[in-house]
Order: structure tokens, then C-alpha cells, then sequence
């Protein structure tokens, strides 16, 4: 039989935003000390914005580099397809075919026979684009390339949410390790950590979507109790295989489904609250 206390915790859970899938999370959530958090839509908001947009090649205007990266990620629904859509508003994008989705790299489609490609820079050139000018920025940036050569760069703001920063320094004196887990660029996930006081020794970049399960396993290899905290299809993996997972509630379906807990205000000072109520939950017991 469920201890009542379990139960008790359970219902104290839901009244405060914490939705716990059984009494079993819960008494996960009191073992754990390493804490893995998603960057975008976990850390950051994920509502994404275009800064900038730069053209590497003299003959091509940066508003034509801004159609181009529209046109295909009109083929995406990631939030840079999405933002970088939003920026083209008003622009003549030009119609795009045959749209092909490389998970945690970019994207690419046909224009006018062409091919087109949008995402990171080591994947543009993958795909045998040569490149131009290097774009080394603490930015999420996004390189795009049409005819065989990189034509340009799009950087986008990825806003830190205002609760991440108190919410891993709650988690700290909690006892846990903090641990940032992103696909994206090393200096835009580095100064990502900077701000919210992860340490540098606990980020890892340009983590493909395949290979972020097995961060948490190597984690779990060495002996440690891990929680992961995420909110895109791309994360459920990682989130089943964690000890807990927790799914921010704006996240994707199957990240929620993924999980033994899902934060409904989608803010990360319910991580340590949960944990906080796993812990007293767990004393009254013992
Ligand atoms: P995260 O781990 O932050 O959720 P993803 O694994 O979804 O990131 O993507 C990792 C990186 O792959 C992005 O930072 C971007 O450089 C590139 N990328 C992924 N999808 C797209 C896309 N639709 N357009 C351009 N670049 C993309
Ligand atoms: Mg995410």
C-alpha cells in the first residue's frame, strides 16, 4: 500500500503547480543530486528572435539571406524556423520544395532548383557548402547558404527566462549539481551558463538529440541520482531514461508523456519546490 504521507505530498504537488504521475516520483525526486537541464524552452524562453542578419558575400543583400533562411524553414516548426519566419514578415519569400529536416543540425529545401540550407555552420558544410567569413558569436547563430556557398548569417536572442538564474542557485544550496545539455553552439551555451551560475565544467554543446540520453547515463554510470529537466520532442528520451524527468507543461506532448513530473508554470524554482516536497514528504515517513 502507498504510504498516506506519499499521497498527501501527491495532492500538495498539484495545489502548488506540480503535477506528480505517481507516489513512486515523488520519492525519486527526494534521492536525487544532479539536476540536467534542456537550454532552450527550459533555461531560455524559447521564444526565439532575429538580432541580426548578416550577408558574407558581396553580391548578396542581407535581406535576401533573411528570404532565403524563410524560405526553407517554412519546411520546420522549431522555434529558429519560427522566429526567423516572423523576421521575413513583409518580405517576398520565395517558394521552397522538397524540405528535408537533419534533427539538431538544420534544414534544407529546393529554390528555383537550388539547393538551400539553413542551420549550423558545420552542417552547411556537411552538406558541401564552402564557407566565407566565420561567425563565432555568443548567439545562437544560423548560417545559410544557397548555390554551393555560404551566403550569410542570421543571429537570434534566446532569452534567458528571469526565474533560471534564483531557481539553479535554489538547486545549489539544495545540495544538486546543476548541468546545462544543448544542441546548440558552445559559445552561445557558454555564456548561457555564465549568466544563470552554471558551472562551466557542467555544460556540454552541440549535444546531438541521439546523444543526450547518453549524457544521462553516463551521469547514472557514475553513480549519480539524475533528474532531467526538459521540453521538446527532442528531449523525451533523455527525460525516460533520467531517474526523474520533468517536463516543462508548455512543452511538447511527448516530452510530458515522457515524464514522472510536469511543472504547469513551466519555471524552473518549481524543480527545487519539488524537491523540496519530495524531501519533507519522505521524512514524515521514515
Ligand atoms: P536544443 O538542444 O537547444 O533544443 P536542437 O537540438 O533542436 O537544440 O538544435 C541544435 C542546433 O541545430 C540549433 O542550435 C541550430 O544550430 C541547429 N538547428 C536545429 N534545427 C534547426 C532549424 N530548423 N533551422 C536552423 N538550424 C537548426
Ligand atoms: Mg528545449
Amino acid at each position: 500500500a502507498t504510504p498516506t504521507a506519499l499521497l498527501v505530498g501527491t495532492g500538495r504537488g498539484a495545489q502548488l503547480g506540480i503535477v506528480v504521475g505517481g507516489p513512486q516520483a515523488l520519492e525519486s525526486a527526494g534521492n536525487i543530486d544532479t539536476v540536467v537541464l534542456d537550454k532552450t524552452g527550459t533555461v531560455t524562453t524559447g521564444a526565439m528572435a532575429v538580432v541580426d542578419v548578416v550577408a558574407t558575400n558581396a553580391s548578396t543583400a542581407s535581406d535576401e539571406v533573411l528570404r532565403y533562411a524563410a524560405a526553407v524553414e517554412s519546411g520546420s516548426d522549431h522555434p529558429i524556423a519560427r522566429s526567423i519566419i516572423a523576421a521575413a514578415h513583409g518580405l517576398v519569400v520565395p517558394v521552397a520544395t522538397a524540405f528535408t529536416t537533419y534533427d539538431g543540425l538544420g534544414v534544407t529545401a529546393v529554390v528555383d532548383g537550388q539547393l538551400v540550407a539553413a542551420g549550423r555552420p558545420a552542417f552547411l558544410m556537411q552538406q558541401g557548402f564552402t564557407a566565407g567569413a566565420d561567425a563565432n558569436e555568443t548567439r545562437t547563430t544560423i548560417a545559410v547558404g544557397w548555390d554551393g556557398e555560404v551566403r550569410g548569417f542570421v543571429a537570434l536572442a534566446d532569452p534567458i527566462k528571469p526565474s533560471s538564474a534564483p531557481a539553479i542557485a535554489q538547486l545549489i544550496s539544495q545540495g544538486m549539481r546543476p548541468v546545462l545539455l544543448s544542441g546548440d553552439s558552445a559559445a552561445a551555451v557558454d555564456s548561457i551558463a555564465a549568466e544563470v551560475g552554471i558551472a562551466a565544467r557542467d555544460v556540454y554543446s552541440e549535444v546531438m538529440p541521439a546523444d543526450k540520453v547518453d549524457k544521462v547515463r553516463e551521469l547514472q554510470n557514475a553513480g549519480h541520482r539524475v533528474a532531467m529537466v526538459g521540453d521538446g520532442l527532442n528531449d523525451a528520451a533523455a527525460l525516460a531514461t533520467a531517474d526523474l524527468g520533468i517536463a516543462m507543461g508548455s512543452g511538447a506532448d511527448a516530452a510530458i508523456k515522457a515524464s514522472d513530473i510536469t511543472l504547469v508554470r513551466a519555471d524552473l524554482t518549481q524543480v527545487g519546490d519539488a524537491i523540496a516536497l519530495s524531501r519533507r514528504t519522505l521524512a514524515t515517513i521514515k
